[in-house]
């Protein structure tokens, strides 16, 4: 997971004077292509490009060297390999993470870190509450990750049982007072957890815990947090965090699906009345070269090959042997999508991995698209 400190790490990286090398892997081991530790491989290979990309520089070929050594101690419990090292300032953040971003390697003046950064933005922190009628507990799901921040136990006196007939007025006074108290417990509840999901930054909000209890709270809210509710589910309020952890990720999962598929719906929309989106590996290499892309979308683990110029740096089918733009050599590049993903990120545009239903979508008309500047 990422704390704030890695963040404070990544930002002293991204502001060192000289260069910094900062390498994005796919290590994902749900891909059949890096088991056995073979993005090992993918690593040297990329790195074997950059260096040839900058010649006779000593200080890359070291660090260089360092990154595949920092590489062998490193577990795949994720999906990408952050890697930002800085060799004079003996600086090296190492993170594997549970987002997957395309893999590529800079060597800049500043770590190159917009893609994490914008992934990290775009990944949405979930804030949990679960009640009943005297207790609230708060917790937060990030990036799989969840957290526990308050357990709260309000004073309510019990709810007398069945009325019998002698007591009966005082009974209908416990009662009263109990449903006092619970509404206190929620108007308590919901300050300190609008207090807290503000101080959290949390996007989106699950109530849980007591059907009842839950739904009052849910009215209870502010206006600013009611518009954060996503749902109110039926998690007892004594569930162990793994529970809630899976039932959170569920519905996060739900709701970033459906948002993925919304953007490749609009983007197939655009592709079809021609408007400023287009589909397929020739057009969208053209719109890349041109320098015209807002935002790639592709299929995650699309694997195509392709070819990149020596000279101009331009990206090309892999059929071209030479660069149709300036006649310079077609060297092969087994990562097109990557390549691909690079060059938009290189000019400030955006990526998109899909998976699941937009993926499908997707894929019903192609692997690779782009949504252009306007
Ligand atoms: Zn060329």
């Amino acid at each position: 997971m990422i704390r704030h400190r890695d963040i404070e790490q990544l930002q002293q990286l991204s502001q060192a004077p000289g260069k910094t090398l900062t390498v994005y892997l796919d290590v994902d081991q749900t891909n059949a292509a890096n088991r056995k530790r073979q993005f090992e491989t993918h690593l040297k290979d990329m790195l074997k490009q950059l260096r040839a990309a900058h010649p006779d520089d000593d200080e890359l070929t070291l660090t260089c060297d360092e990154a595949e050594e920092i590489l062998r101690t490193i577990e795949p419990t994720g999906k990408t390999l952050v890697l930002a090292r800085h060799r004079g300032l003996g600086v090296t953040f190492r993170k594997v993470i549970r987002i997957a971003l395309p893999s590529f390697s800079y060597w800049s003046h500043g770590a190159f870190l917009r893609p994490l950064l914008e992934a990290l933005d775009e990944h949405e922190r979930f804030g949990i509450v679960l009640v009943d009628q005297k207790r609230a507990r708060l917790l937060t799901v990030f990036l799989g990750d969840i957290e526990e921040h308050r357990d709260l136990i309000s004073q309510v006196p019990p709810r007398p049982d069945s009325p019998t007939s002698d007591k009966l007025r005082s009974q209908s006074r416990m009662e009263r007072h109990h449903d006092e108290s619970v509404s206190a417990h929620v108007r308590t509840v919901a300050a300190e957890i609008a207090r807290l999901l503000d101080q959290l930054e949390v996007d989106r909000l699950i109530i849980g815990g007591n059907v009842g209890v839950a739904s009052e709270l849910a009215r209870a809210l502010p206006k600013r947090l009611r518009g954060r509710l996503v749902e109110v589910l039926p998690i007892p309020v004594t569930a162990t965090t793994d529970d809630i952890l899976a039932r959170a990720s569920e519905v996060q999962t739900r709701i970033e699906r459906a948002e993925e598929l919304e953007i490749v719906r609009d983007l197939l929309k655009e592709v079809r009345k021609g408007g400023r989106a287009v589909a397929g590996l020739a057009a969208t290499l053209e719109a890349i070269n041109e320098g015209r892309v807002w935002k790639l979308v592709y299929l995650q683990g699309a694997a195509i090959e392709g070819g990149v110029c020596h000279a101009c740096h331009m990206l090309f089918d892999p059929a071209d042997e030479r660069c149709p733009v300036c006649g310079g050599n077609l060297q092969r590049e087994p990562h097109l999508v990557d390549r691909m993903a690079r060059a938009v990120l290189d000019r400030g545009g955006h990526v998109e991995m899909v998976d699941g239903p937009a993926a499908e979508a997707l894929r019903a008309v192609t692997e690779v698209a782009a949504l252009m500047h306007s």
